[in-house]
Protein backbone atom coordinates (compact mmCIF):
# COMPACT_ATOMS: atom_id res chain seq x y z
CA UNK A 1 0.00 0.00 0.00
CA UNK A 2 0.50 3.58 -0.04
CA UNK A 3 3.04 2.99 -3.44
CA UNK A 4 4.04 6.85 -3.80
CA UNK A 5 6.25 6.59 -0.84
CA UNK A 6 9.49 4.20 -0.72
CA UNK A 7 9.90 1.87 1.92
CA UNK A 8 8.72 3.23 5.48
CA UNK A 9 7.29 -0.20 6.68
CA UNK A 10 7.31 1.19 10.36
CA UNK A 11 5.98 4.33 9.95
CA UNK A 12 3.24 3.47 7.32
CA UNK A 13 2.11 0.40 10.20
CA UNK A 14 2.06 3.66 12.94
CA UNK A 15 -0.36 5.91 10.14
CA UNK A 16 -2.30 2.55 9.30
CA UNK A 17 -3.42 1.96 12.78
CA UNK A 18 -4.49 5.68 13.39
CA UNK A 19 -6.36 5.16 10.28
CA UNK A 20 -7.94 2.34 11.17
CA UNK A 21 -9.11 4.00 14.24
CA UNK A 22 -9.53 7.48 13.24
CA UNK A 23 -7.55 9.22 15.88
CA UNK A 24 -5.18 11.00 14.65
CA UNK A 25 -2.92 13.63 17.35
CA UNK A 26 -3.51 17.65 16.73
CA UNK A 27 0.03 17.26 15.33
CA UNK A 28 2.70 15.20 13.79
CA UNK A 29 6.53 15.63 13.78
CA UNK A 30 7.89 13.65 10.61
CA UNK A 31 12.00 13.67 11.76
CA UNK A 32 14.71 12.59 9.93
CA UNK A 33 17.75 12.97 7.39
CA UNK A 34 17.01 14.79 3.81
CA UNK A 35 15.84 12.19 1.33
CA UNK A 36 13.52 9.71 3.60
CA UNK A 37 10.21 10.31 2.20
CA UNK A 38 8.74 12.71 4.99
CA UNK A 39 6.83 15.47 2.69
CA UNK A 40 5.80 12.17 0.41
CA UNK A 41 4.17 10.51 3.37
CA UNK A 42 2.70 13.84 4.69
CA UNK A 43 1.18 14.35 1.35
CA UNK A 44 0.15 10.66 0.94
CA UNK A 45 -1.66 10.97 4.16
CA UNK A 46 -3.42 14.12 2.91
CA UNK A 47 -4.85 12.01 0.08
CA UNK A 48 -6.28 9.40 1.83
CA UNK A 49 -7.80 11.22 4.92
CA UNK A 50 -9.64 12.82 2.33
CA UNK A 51 -10.00 10.16 -0.85
CA UNK A 52 -14.12 9.73 -1.97
CA UNK A 53 -13.02 6.08 -2.70
CA UNK A 54 -11.01 4.57 -0.12
CA UNK A 55 -10.40 5.13 3.78
CA UNK A 56 -7.07 3.28 4.07
CA UNK A 57 -5.13 4.38 0.26
CA UNK A 58 -5.22 7.09 -1.40
CA UNK A 59 -6.98 5.97 -5.41
CA UNK A 60 -5.13 8.74 -6.89
CA UNK A 61 -8.26 9.26 -9.40
CA UNK A 62 -10.92 11.20 -7.51
CA UNK A 63 -10.95 15.06 -7.13
CA UNK A 64 -9.76 14.88 -3.82
CA UNK A 65 -6.81 12.88 -4.13
CA UNK A 66 -5.33 14.65 -7.54
CA UNK A 67 -6.15 18.14 -5.94
CA UNK A 68 -4.10 17.16 -3.28
CA UNK A 69 -1.61 15.76 -5.33
CA UNK A 70 -1.05 18.67 -7.78
CA UNK A 71 -0.37 20.97 -4.41
CA UNK A 72 -3.25 23.06 -5.37
CA UNK A 73 -6.33 21.75 -2.72
CA UNK A 74 -7.90 23.97 -0.61
CA UNK A 75 -7.92 21.37 1.63
CA UNK A 76 -3.64 21.46 2.02
CA UNK A 77 -2.10 24.05 2.53
CA UNK A 78 1.57 23.38 2.13
CA UNK A 79 3.97 25.46 4.08
CA UNK A 80 7.61 26.09 2.96
CA UNK A 81 10.42 28.49 3.50
CA UNK A 82 10.43 32.00 1.24
CA UNK A 83 11.87 34.74 2.99
CA UNK A 84 15.28 35.47 2.82
CA UNK A 85 17.40 35.39 6.28
CA UNK A 86 17.59 39.08 7.02
CA UNK A 87 18.71 38.79 10.94
CA UNK A 88 15.84 39.88 12.14
CA UNK A 89 12.26 39.56 11.49
CA UNK A 90 10.01 40.59 8.87
CA UNK A 91 6.83 42.25 9.51
CA UNK A 92 6.35 44.61 6.68
CA UNK A 93 4.19 43.34 3.57
CA UNK A 94 6.90 42.93 1.11
CA UNK A 95 8.32 39.72 3.11
CA UNK A 96 9.81 37.55 0.33
CA UNK A 97 9.82 40.18 -2.52
CA UNK A 98 13.03 38.48 -3.54
CA UNK A 99 11.60 35.69 -4.04
CA UNK A 100 10.39 35.16 -7.97
CA UNK A 101 6.91 34.37 -8.30
CA UNK A 102 7.30 32.56 -10.85
CA UNK A 103 10.51 30.44 -9.34
CA UNK A 104 8.10 29.22 -6.49
CA UNK A 105 5.25 28.00 -8.77
CA UNK A 106 7.97 26.33 -10.80
CA UNK A 107 9.05 24.35 -7.50
CA UNK A 108 5.34 23.33 -6.34
CA UNK A 109 4.76 22.16 -9.29
CA UNK A 110 8.02 20.17 -9.46
CA UNK A 111 7.06 18.75 -5.63
CA UNK A 112 3.65 18.09 -7.22
CA UNK A 113 5.29 15.93 -9.92
CA UNK A 114 7.36 14.22 -7.58
CA UNK A 115 6.76 14.61 -3.73
CA UNK A 116 10.59 13.63 -3.45
CA UNK A 117 11.76 16.55 -4.78
CA UNK A 118 13.85 19.28 -2.87
CA UNK A 119 12.78 22.43 -2.90
CA UNK A 120 15.19 25.20 -3.51
CA UNK A 121 14.84 28.65 -4.35
CA UNK A 122 17.74 30.90 -4.09
CA UNK A 123 17.60 32.84 -0.82
CA UNK A 124 14.63 31.39 0.67
CA UNK A 125 15.81 30.57 4.13
CA UNK A 126 12.91 30.81 6.42
CA UNK A 127 9.44 30.49 6.92
CA UNK A 128 8.62 34.07 8.32
CA UNK A 129 6.03 35.22 10.39
CA UNK A 130 3.47 36.05 7.21
CA UNK A 131 2.76 32.76 6.54
CA UNK A 132 2.50 31.67 10.21
CA UNK A 133 -0.32 34.71 10.51
CA UNK A 134 -1.44 33.59 6.77
CA UNK A 135 -2.04 30.11 7.82
CA UNK A 136 -4.07 31.41 11.11
CA UNK A 137 -6.29 33.22 9.52
CA UNK A 138 -6.95 30.27 7.28
CA UNK A 139 -7.29 27.83 9.93
CA UNK A 140 -9.45 29.81 11.30
CA UNK A 141 -12.66 28.98 9.16
CA UNK A 142 -14.42 26.75 10.08
CA UNK A 143 -14.38 23.47 8.29
CA UNK A 144 -17.68 21.61 6.26
CA UNK A 145 -18.26 19.04 4.24
CA UNK A 146 -16.59 16.20 5.85
CA UNK A 147 -13.09 16.41 4.64
CA UNK A 148 -10.09 17.01 6.83
CA UNK A 149 -8.18 20.04 6.28
CA UNK A 150 -4.57 19.45 6.54
CA UNK A 151 -1.02 21.61 6.90
CA UNK A 152 2.22 20.88 6.43
CA UNK A 153 5.32 22.40 7.55
CA UNK A 154 8.02 21.59 5.36
CA UNK A 155 10.93 21.78 6.98
CA UNK A 156 9.50 23.54 9.94
CA UNK A 157 12.69 24.27 11.62
CA UNK A 158 13.47 27.09 9.62
CA UNK A 159 10.58 28.90 11.24
CA UNK A 160 12.48 31.91 12.83
CA UNK A 161 11.83 32.77 16.44
CA UNK A 162 8.90 35.03 16.13
CA UNK A 163 7.53 32.84 13.82
CA UNK A 164 7.64 29.29 16.24
CA UNK A 165 6.17 31.69 18.70
CA UNK A 166 3.18 32.44 16.80
CA UNK A 167 2.88 28.76 15.35
CA UNK A 168 3.24 27.86 18.86
CA UNK A 169 -0.17 29.24 19.39
CA UNK A 170 -1.82 27.85 16.26
CA UNK A 171 -1.16 24.33 17.75
CA UNK A 172 -2.25 25.38 21.23
CA UNK A 173 -6.15 26.42 19.69
CA UNK A 174 -7.80 23.54 18.62
CA UNK A 175 -8.90 23.46 14.77
CA UNK A 176 -12.08 21.53 13.61
CA UNK A 177 -10.85 18.90 11.15
CA UNK A 178 -7.36 19.80 10.98
CA UNK A 179 -4.03 17.79 11.12
CA UNK A 180 -1.34 19.37 11.02
CA UNK A 181 2.27 17.88 9.90
CA UNK A 182 6.27 19.69 10.47
CA UNK A 183 8.31 17.35 8.56
CA UNK A 184 12.25 18.27 9.78
CA UNK A 185 15.40 17.02 9.38
CA UNK A 186 16.43 19.29 11.98
CA UNK A 187 13.91 18.75 15.03
CA UNK A 188 16.61 19.94 17.75
CA UNK A 189 16.25 23.80 15.78
CA UNK A 190 12.23 23.47 17.13
CA UNK A 191 11.09 24.91 20.18
CA UNK A 192 10.89 22.43 23.13
CA UNK A 193 6.91 24.19 23.86
CA UNK A 194 6.55 22.85 19.82
CA UNK A 195 8.03 19.68 20.01
CA UNK A 196 5.93 18.42 23.04
CA UNK A 197 2.98 19.23 21.36
CA UNK A 198 3.68 17.11 18.34
CA UNK A 199 3.78 13.21 17.92
CA UNK A 200 6.91 12.39 16.60
CA UNK A 201 7.53 10.01 14.17
CA UNK A 202 11.04 9.49 13.30
CA UNK A 203 11.62 8.33 9.65
CA UNK A 204 13.90 5.08 9.21
CA UNK A 205 16.98 5.07 6.64
CA UNK A 206 15.83 3.20 3.21
CA UNK A 207 17.53 0.10 2.12
CA UNK A 208 19.95 0.12 -0.20
CA UNK A 209 17.35 -2.39 -1.96
CA UNK A 210 14.65 0.10 -1.38
CA UNK A 211 16.26 2.80 -3.33
CA UNK A 212 17.74 0.99 -5.81
CA UNK A 213 14.46 -0.60 -6.85
CA UNK A 214 12.86 2.69 -6.66
CA UNK A 215 15.60 4.38 -8.84
CA UNK A 216 14.81 1.56 -11.16
CA UNK A 217 10.83 2.25 -11.50
CA UNK A 218 10.76 6.15 -11.27
CA UNK A 219 14.22 7.21 -12.95
CA UNK A 220 14.22 4.36 -15.11
CA UNK A 221 17.87 3.69 -14.33
CA UNK A 222 19.48 0.30 -15.46
CA UNK A 223 20.51 -2.32 -12.26
CA UNK A 224 23.82 -2.35 -11.77
CA UNK A 225 24.15 2.06 -11.97
CA UNK A 226 21.19 2.04 -9.18
CA UNK A 227 22.68 -0.49 -7.20
CA UNK A 228 25.97 1.32 -7.49
CA UNK A 229 24.14 4.55 -6.60
CA UNK A 230 21.90 3.11 -3.46
CA UNK A 231 24.69 2.10 -1.89
CA UNK A 232 26.53 5.62 -2.24
CA UNK A 233 23.06 7.32 -0.98
CA UNK A 234 23.46 6.95 2.54
CA UNK A 235 19.90 5.82 3.03
CA UNK A 236 18.27 9.10 1.23
CA UNK A 237 17.19 8.68 -1.76
CA UNK A 238 17.15 11.84 -2.91
CA UNK A 239 20.96 11.44 -2.11
CA UNK A 240 20.71 8.98 -4.50
CA UNK A 241 18.84 10.85 -7.26
CA UNK A 242 20.98 13.67 -6.88
CA UNK A 243 24.28 11.44 -8.28
CA UNK A 244 22.27 9.84 -11.29
CA UNK A 245 23.82 12.33 -13.75
CA UNK A 246 27.25 12.92 -11.96
CA UNK A 247 30.20 11.97 -13.07
CA UNK A 248 30.65 9.91 -8.96
CA UNK A 249 34.15 8.71 -9.70
CA UNK A 250 35.13 11.56 -10.36
CA UNK A 251 33.48 13.61 -7.26
CA UNK A 252 34.64 10.68 -5.47
CA UNK A 253 38.37 11.40 -6.63
CA UNK A 254 37.62 14.98 -5.72
CA UNK A 255 36.65 13.94 -2.20
CA UNK A 256 40.28 11.90 -2.03
CA UNK A 257 41.91 15.23 -3.27
CA UNK A 258 40.01 16.93 -0.45
CA UNK A 259 41.21 15.10 2.34
CA UNK A 260 44.76 14.90 0.71
CA UNK A 261 44.76 18.88 0.99
CA UNK A 262 43.41 18.74 4.76
CA UNK A 263 46.47 16.55 5.51
CA UNK A 264 48.98 17.75 3.34
CA UNK A 265 49.61 20.99 6.03
CA UNK A 266 50.04 23.60 2.96
CA UNK A 267 46.95 25.47 3.05
CA UNK A 268 48.22 27.81 0.47
CA UNK A 269 47.99 25.20 -2.09
CA UNK A 270 44.35 24.53 -0.46
CA UNK A 271 42.82 27.87 -1.38
CA UNK A 272 44.09 27.49 -4.90
CA UNK A 273 42.48 23.73 -4.98
CA UNK A 274 39.48 24.86 -3.48
CA UNK A 275 37.96 26.73 -6.62
CA UNK A 276 38.34 23.48 -8.55
CA UNK A 277 35.56 22.29 -6.07
CA UNK A 278 33.77 25.20 -6.79
CA UNK A 279 32.62 24.04 -10.38
CA UNK A 280 34.08 26.32 -12.97
CA UNK A 281 34.12 29.34 -10.81
CA UNK A 282 31.96 31.73 -12.00
CA UNK A 283 30.03 29.67 -14.58
CA UNK A 284 27.07 27.87 -13.27
CA UNK A 285 24.16 29.01 -10.42
CA UNK A 286 24.82 28.67 -7.02
CA UNK A 287 22.49 26.47 -6.27
CA UNK A 288 24.28 23.94 -8.91
CA UNK A 289 27.19 24.56 -6.97
CA UNK A 290 25.79 24.23 -3.81
CA UNK A 291 24.30 20.58 -5.09
CA UNK A 292 28.17 19.49 -5.85
CA UNK A 293 29.59 20.58 -2.68
CA UNK A 294 26.64 19.28 -1.02
CA UNK A 295 27.13 16.01 -2.88
CA UNK A 296 31.43 16.21 -2.59
CA UNK A 297 30.39 16.56 1.70
CA UNK A 298 28.08 13.29 1.33
CA UNK A 299 30.62 11.13 -0.36
CA UNK A 300 32.95 12.46 2.25
CA UNK A 301 30.80 10.96 5.06
CA UNK A 302 30.33 8.29 3.66
CA UNK A 303 33.93 7.49 3.18
CA UNK A 304 35.34 8.35 6.58
CA UNK A 305 32.23 6.26 7.74
CA UNK A 306 34.03 3.42 5.66
CA UNK A 307 37.55 4.70 6.98
CA UNK A 308 35.62 3.89 10.56
CA UNK A 309 34.35 0.62 9.89
CA UNK A 310 37.35 -0.54 9.04
CA UNK A 311 39.94 0.62 11.71
CA UNK A 312 37.14 -1.52 13.70
CA UNK A 313 37.91 -4.66 11.73
CA UNK A 314 34.60 -4.36 9.60
CA UNK A 315 35.05 -4.33 5.74
CA UNK A 316 32.03 -6.21 5.03
CA UNK A 317 29.16 -3.38 4.36
CA UNK A 318 31.39 -0.61 2.93
CA UNK A 319 29.95 1.94 0.73
CA UNK A 320 33.10 2.26 -0.99
CA UNK A 321 33.52 -1.19 -1.45
CA UNK A 322 35.06 -0.89 -4.91
CA UNK A 323 37.68 1.35 -3.30
CA UNK A 324 39.05 -0.49 -0.70
CA UNK A 325 43.07 -0.05 -1.92
CA UNK A 326 42.35 3.44 -1.53
CA UNK A 327 40.49 3.32 2.06
CA UNK A 328 43.04 0.94 3.46
CA UNK A 329 45.80 3.33 2.61
CA UNK A 330 44.15 6.19 4.12
CA UNK A 331 43.35 4.52 7.10
CA UNK A 332 46.90 2.80 8.18
CA UNK A 333 48.04 6.78 8.01
CA UNK A 334 44.92 8.61 9.70
CA UNK A 335 43.35 5.30 11.78
CA UNK A 336 42.74 7.22 14.85
CA UNK A 337 39.59 6.28 15.42
CA UNK A 338 38.80 9.67 17.44
CA UNK A 339 39.78 11.61 15.01
CA UNK A 340 38.07 9.94 12.43
CA UNK A 341 34.75 10.72 14.61
CA UNK A 342 36.00 14.23 14.90
CA UNK A 343 36.61 14.72 11.20
CA UNK A 344 32.95 13.31 10.56
CA UNK A 345 31.59 16.27 12.86
CA UNK A 346 33.28 18.78 11.29
CA UNK A 347 31.78 17.85 7.57
CA UNK A 348 28.58 17.82 9.33
CA UNK A 349 28.97 21.21 10.54
CA UNK A 350 30.25 22.07 6.55
CA UNK A 351 26.99 20.48 5.78
CA UNK A 352 24.68 22.91 7.60
CA UNK A 353 26.29 26.05 6.67
CA UNK A 354 26.38 24.99 3.03
CA UNK A 355 22.53 24.06 3.74
CA UNK A 356 22.51 27.88 5.59
CA UNK A 357 23.36 29.32 2.02
CA UNK A 358 26.83 30.64 3.87
CA UNK A 359 29.68 31.25 1.27
CA UNK A 360 30.85 28.58 -0.24
CA UNK A 361 34.71 28.89 -0.73
CA UNK A 362 35.56 29.99 3.45
CA UNK A 363 32.79 27.08 4.34
CA UNK A 364 35.05 24.84 2.53
CA UNK A 365 38.53 26.04 3.57
CA UNK A 366 37.28 26.13 7.37
CA UNK A 367 36.40 22.59 6.75
CA UNK A 368 39.92 22.02 5.02
CA UNK A 369 41.41 23.32 8.19
CA UNK A 370 38.95 21.22 10.75
CA UNK A 371 40.11 17.91 8.59
CA UNK A 372 43.78 18.77 9.47
CA UNK A 373 42.72 19.23 12.75
CA UNK A 374 41.21 16.58 13.42
CA UNK A 375 43.14 13.66 11.77
CA UNK A 376 46.74 14.96 11.72
CA UNK A 377 47.14 17.42 14.80
CA UNK A 378 43.91 16.14 16.77
ZN1 LIG B 1 -9.06 9.29 -4.05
Amino acid sequence: MWKDVIGQERVKKIIRQALEVQKFPNAYLFSGAEGLGKDAMAIELAKVLNCTNSYTEACEDCANCRAIGSLGSPLLHFVFALAKDSGKEESSADDGEDVKVDVVREQIEMKARDPYHHIQIPKALTINIKQIRDLRLVLSRTMTGGNKRIVIISEAHTMRHEAQNAFLKTLEEPHDNTLIILTSSNPSWLYPTILSRCQDVRFDLLTPVEISEALIERDGLEKEQADFLARLSGGSFSAARSLINEDVAGLRAQVVQLLRMGLSQSRRNALGEIDHFLPRAGGGSFLEKRQTVEQLLHLLTLWLRDALALVAGSDEYLFNSDQLDDLKRFTSRFGSPRGIVQALRSVETAQRNVRLQLQLRPVVLQLVIDLEQALVTG
